[in-house]
């Protein structure tokens, strides 16, 4: 995510913070010492990092729950609006999904039953509606805030967890795709509902009415635009003209293939007609500012780009791309010859032309197989 800073690594997983949430937490600074001075200055600063970091549990919760099902996290972001953990996979089966989904909110669930306990019971429910009364005990508040993340998060809307265990619940019965649709239909309710109750009371609801729609929404053109791939090979959708660069190229040769073709990424293919990386279009650009354009292409090329074989599902090629954000994926032949790339546009034209033809039997007569669920999968929390 653009505009963080990781602020340390926690097994493997690395923890930013959005520059938002820094001026967020400057306001709630300056608007608590201009009503009580500095002491409420540094109280209102303690609790909203208190919070974040109960926010930073829930998310190590589905983290680690994920991690038991072979599913690694490269980071989690601290935003205003609550943690975002980007799982490199949707796990695959109903029973996983569930013990992700739900292992954030136990997490909250924990810390306010510890903080009950250590406070003698739950404190009464001045504290839960007086959060940021500095009056009201420290530790009492941070017990009912989890006890709201916990009943927030519930909530039955993608990107919510409770979303999520709708899925996975209808999942059991219906099938992957159809509990994606059903769930993400309930979340467009929800949102609608939600942002009516904000014209009305709480503003803020309008505001998360529109961040719960636009998940319900990615939630359910990722599962469509995976459906609809799913009849086709890579070779149906891959480019087969491009151009390449060769390893002993310099960004002076890259920069002009960009400004002689339409292509944006080029890769780097040796003599035995393999690929050895792909230059990206913001790669060279950068390559010449910092670099100068004699730099060779094996300095600045991504060496991460994946390659499948020719037969394989394009689905396959999705599910890589998205989970990794590449630029682009090589098809090969079986001597590990490159034969052509797919790219995020090219699938894109693939599925517009076939939206526009009338039915038909797909190229590969590839019979539709039973998927499995993958894409990355961003979450937020209060
Ligand atoms: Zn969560």
């Amino acid at each position: 995510m653009q505009w963080s800073v990781s602020i340390g690594v926690v097994k493997g997983t690395v923890i930013r913070v959005h520059l938002t949430f820094l001026l967020f937490l400057v306001w709630i600074g300056v608007s608590h010492y201009a009503q009580g001075g500095a002491d409420a200055a540094v109280q209102g600063v303690a609790f909203i990092l208190l919070l974040f970091a109960c926010v930073l549990l829930h998310e190590f919760g589905h983290v680690f729950a994920a991690r038991r099902y072979g599913i690694q996290t490269p980071d989690i972001t601290l935003l205003p609006i609550g943690g975002v953990a980007q799982l490199e996979r949707v796990p695959e089966k109903p029973a996983e999904e569930l013990v992700v989904a739900l292992a954030g909110p136990a997490v909250n669930v924990v810390i306010a039953l510890g903080l009950a306990l250590a406070l003698g019971g739950l404190p009464s429910m001045d504290a839960g509606t007086q959060v940021q009364n500095p009056g009201v005990s420290l530790l009492g508040r941070l017990a009912w805030v989890n006890i709201s993340l916990v009943l927030f998060n519930l909530i039955p809307a993608f990107p919510m967890d409770g979303g999520r265990v709708l899925r996975a619940l209808l999942a059991y019965r219906l099938g992957y795709a159809r509990a994606t649709r059903i769930a993400a239909g309930v979340g467009q309710v929800v949102a609608f509902g939600l942002g009516l109750a904000g014209l009305f009371g709480n503003p803020v609801l309008i505001f998360i009415a529109l961040f719960v729609y636009m998940g319900a929404s990615s939630e359910a053109s990722a599962i469509d635009l995976r459906e609809r791939s799913r009849p086709f090979t890579v070779s149906d959708a891959g480019v087969t003209r491009f151009e390449t660069l060769s390893p002993s190229s310099t960004v002076e040769d890259a920069v002009e293939h960009l400004l002689r073709t339409s292509q944006h990424d080029f890769p780097v293919v040796d003599g035995a007609g393999r690929m050895r990386g792909v230059v990206t279009r913001d790669d060279m650009i950068r390559a010449l500012r910092e670099r100068g354009p004699d730099t060779p292409v094996l300095d600045v090329m991504r060496r991460d780009v994946p390659v499948l074989g020719e037969g394989q599902p394009l689905e396959e090629a999705l599910r890589i791309m998205q989970a990794g954000a590449l630029p682009a994926i090589g098809i090969v032949d079986a001597d590990g010859k490159l034969l052509g790339l797919v790219t995020p546009e090219n699938v894109g034209e693939l599925m517009m032309v076939q939206a526009a033809r009338p039915q038909q039997p797909t190229p590969s007569g590839r019979p539709p197989t039973s998927v499995p669920p993958a894409n990355p999968w961003a979450r937020g929390t209060a």
